[in-house]
């Protein structure tokens, strides 16, 4: 896969996704992305974003403060 932001070689990688809502902070780890090599830039499919707005969204539900989630262990 080609980096969007350099148009550098982007290799398949994990990463921690973090979405600060203000009073929610909302943390998904072991995320599958794509990481440039070249920039760092992390790339999601469409079906990883999908998913993590559905945590996201579950997560809201919950109202903690802090929601820590294992993407591997949510998704089937
Ligand atoms: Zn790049």
């Amino acid at each position: 896969m080609k980096c969007q932001r350099c148009g550098g070689n982007a290799v398949k990688s994990t990463t921690s996704s973090v979405t600060d809502l203000g009073d929610v902070l909302i943390i998904v780890r072991n995320v599958p992305c794509y990481q440039c090599e070249h920039c760092d830039e992390i790339i999601y499919t469409g079906n990883v974003l999908a998913n993590l707005e559905k945590f996201i969204d579950a997560a809201k539900k919950l109202h903690q403060e802090i929601s820590v989630i294992d993407y591997t262990k949510n998704v089937a």
